[in-house]
């Protein structure tokens, strides 16, 4: 695309997940500690006042591996390629020329290559990556942004105070301290346990996948291998919002997801922070004024409202995802185009 022409879509197409989930799990930040001390994440939250608190919270990037890890998945179901690395749950995000080598069969790198990256690897394209080695193109980067956005998940503002973070104690086996040689086998680890109900936040700008920033261009069929890929995202984070917690056997009583509230909009729509009690009328509002001021449409879809389960509200939201993306690329100044 030169400059002065329009962009290849009609309009963005955007989906925002907010959900609250009650959770008791183990090492849901996918941390252990060694030794005696143990720090928590922990983050102020303003109360109100003069009041902060220190809640527990979970990393942003912990739930982004859950949802990284389920894409492999759903994007094997759908047919879309997916590197060697990215497989087997090794994700590199900050490459050097041997990871993407090792992940897409790249030699050489440029900034071209990355239209490679794309096409041979749907999670460099939904989740982006960094090369940052000194010789890409002569001392030049290259930065592909993500389409998936996670927020730190925090607790709902009504159990800010009930919240809670402990280290729980184990003994494992630790490679190197060898049986037999006067060295324990088995060392003690800390690992956090949280227990409350945390609100949390995923937002994928759909219509950018398969889309190379650098020659603003597509790079997989459209709209055909952008649905598939979006919807591959889409059924990722429904999957991953099942498998909270990185220590399985310890984390199967995940708890519930109490409600949820799914955006899918013509243009940029973010819901209301699912941490406010009120977030889904507040997003159902806020979508209203929205549509008004921008003649754009947002689908808003909510559980338990309107939807006997996540996995429907998940399907609806599916169903609105097809049909926008596909109106939105059918009438882009590069519609049809082949990669
Ligand atoms: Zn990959």
């Amino acid at each position: 695309m030169k400059s002065g022409e329009s962009t290849p879509w009609k309009y963005p197409v955007t989906v925002g997940v907010a959900f609250r989930v009650i959770i008791n799990v183990a090492s849901p930040s996918h941390e252990a500690a060694t030794g005696e001390y143990t720090e928590h994440k922990k983050a102020p939250i303003y109360y109100g006042g003069r009041t902060y608190l220190d809640v527990p919270i979970i990393s942003g990037n912990a739930l982004r591996r859950y949802v990284k890890e389920a894409l492999i998945v759903t994007a094997e179901k759908h047919g879309l390629p997916i590197g060697n690395l990215c497989r087997k749950g090794i994700f590199t995000h900050w490459n050097t020329k041997r990871d993407l080598s090792n992940d897409v069969g790249i030699g050489k790198l440029a900034v071209n290559n990355v239209k490679d990256c794309l096409r041979k690897c749907v999670m460099e394209d939904a989740a982006g990556f960094m090369y940052a080695e000194k010789d890409a193109r002569r001392g030049a980067s290259i930065v592909r942004f993500s389409r998936l956005h996670v927020a730190t998940m925090k607790p709902t503002y009504e159990s800010l105070s009930q919240a809670k973070v402990y280290p729980i104690q184990f003994a494992r086996h630790v490679p190197g301290k060898e049986e037999g040689k006067g060295k324990s086998g088995q060392m003690v680890f800390r690992v956090e346990h949280i227990s409350g109900e945390f609100a949390g936040l995923v937002t994928l700008d759909a219509h950018l996948l398969g889309f190379d920033d650098y020659t603003q261009q597509y790079f997989v069929k459209v709209p055909d291998d952008v649905v598939k890929r979006a919807e591959a995202v889409l059924e990722a984070m429904y999957i991953a919002l099942n498998r909270l917690g990185a220590m399985k056997a310890r984390s199967m009583t995940v708890g519930d997801v109490t409600s949820l509230t799914i955006t899918v909009a013509q243009g940029l729509f973010t819901p209301t922070d699912p941490a406010r009690r009120d977030y889904i009328e507040s997003t159902v509002n806020e979508a209203q004024k929205y549509e008004e001021l921008t003649g754009w449409k947002v689908n808003v879809i909510t559980y338990p409202q309107e939807s006997a389960g996540i996995a429907e509200a998940f399907t609806k939201a599916k169903e609105k995802l097809g049909e926008l993306l596909r109106e939105s690329l059918a009438g882009g100044s590069n519609a049809g185009q082949s990669p």
